[in-house]
């Protein structure tokens, strides 16, 4: 039967994306390099060209002859990633693109520039297995595992967009911008994808040339509470900050918001986040989007509060998220005063609680809006 077929019949195959050098951890690289008969220093020369400069195109490698360059490219470096579209708003600040993997498959990214720092918000899998009925990305399901190549090359696709955007209304000096920050807060949970999704954070931390170079404390992790996963990433000792997305106090309507906990209840979730603050020092983000008559109560906030500062003390930040509508949900944002109540009963409790902003509401490229819609 020939090859074809099933492309032309069914969906897309969905197949383990082709090896690609950000795959490789140092000695990965250098055993590929030895592999392709070339002397080792090449191995740091390409990282050099890959984390330093983001270049992942071996042909504008000049400082690798050129003789070789074509063999280094296809044994190294297939095209994992092509953007399909780009929708943008906030006057370009806020950016979000549509990726499609050499098997088909599709996920989002999403750029945002702010006055004092540069955010990706990348996607871990494609789609999502969690379930939790008020997140786009949750109603389709998961599709598969991001490789750790196909996650660090939205980081290095915003870099690069970072550095050498010169497109309309951009003003010069804010042109040649950083990276600054990364949150795996696209499509996915990152602890179910968790031997890619760390050297993905290792090479993200890592100074160049074995990294991008990005401060840990700058990327967050963000899950829907995976106990055990979050201790195992507390002593990886990786630092980075944690978020949890809680959204409900109690078990009863917990279990219901976010479906893994019926495996790991609040208190277990909470229990694994305070040793990581425990063993990292670092202050755990509780996300929690709020929503109308359903977990905005003023005893909800109260609960919220006492829990959170029982089990996290002074560790503990509450991001309220206004819920971002969703396609076929039902469910809306808290008004402004229940909001304002909320937070303030949560402060009254000692805990420290801001409410996040909906960049990217309007383009479907806010909180839980990602679902990957040609
Ligand atoms: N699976 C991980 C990573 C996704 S991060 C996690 O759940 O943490 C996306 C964040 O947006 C999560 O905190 C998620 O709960 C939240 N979210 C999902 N749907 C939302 C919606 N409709 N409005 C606001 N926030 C939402």
């Amino acid at each position: 039967m020939p090859d074809s077929l099933p492309l032309v019949f069914g969906a897309p195959r969905r197949s383990k994306p082709p090896r690609h050098f950000a795959d490789l951890d140092d000695s990965g690289r250098a055993a590929a390099v030895a592999g392709l008969g070339l002397p080792a220093f090449r191995a740091k020369q390409l990282a050099n060209q890959y984390y330093g400069r983001f270049t992942a195109d071996p042909r504008q490698m000049t400082d690798l002859p050129a003789a070789v360059r074509d063999q280094v490219s296809e044994a190294l470096f297939p095209d994992l990633l092509t953007a399909v579209r780009e929708i943008e708003t906030d006057a370009g600040e806020t950016r979000k693109l549509l990726w499609r993997a050499v098997d088909g498959t599709s996920f989002e990214s999403v750029l945002m520039r702010y006055a004092d720092r540069n955010t990706v918000c990348i996607s871990s899998q494609a789609g999502c297995g969690m379930a939790c009925p008020f997140c786009a990305t949750g109603q389709g399901g998961l599709q598969r595992n991001l490789s750790t190549a196909e996650i660090l090359e939205q980081v290095r696709a915003a870099a690069v967009e970072l550095r050498d955007r010169d497109g309309d209304g951009i003003a010069p000096a804010a042109r040649g911008g950083r990276l600054s920050n990364i949150v795996f807060m696209g499509m996915g949970e990152p602890l179910a994808n968790y031997n890619r999704v760390i050297a993905a954070v290792r090479r993200i931390i890592a100074p160049p040339p074995d990294g991008f170079g990005i401060s840990a404390r700058s990327v967050t992790v963000s899950t829907v509470g995976l106990a055990p996963a979050i201790r195992k990433l507390a002593d990886e000792r990786l630092n980075v900050t944690l978020a949890l997305s809680l959204h409900a106090p109690d078990d009863e309507l917990r279990d219901t918001l976010v479906p893994v906990n019926n495996r790991w209840k609040v208190s277990e979730a909470l229990d694994a986040a305070r040793h990581y603050a425990d063993v990292t020092g670092r202050r755990v983000s509780i996300e929690y989007a709020l929503i109308r008559d359903v977990n905005d109560q003023p005893w909800r906030a109260e609960l919220l509060g006492k829990r959170l500062h029982g089990a996290l003390g002074p560790l503990a930040h509450v991001n309220v998220i206004p819920l971002n509508p969703t396609p076929g949900s039902e469910w809306d944002a808290s008004p402004k005063p229940t909001e304002r109540e909320f937070v303030r009963r949560v402060r009254e409790c000692g805990v420290s609680c801001t409410v996040r902003d909906t960049r990217g509401r309007e383009i479907a490229a806010a909180c839980g809006q990602l679902a990957a819609e040609g």
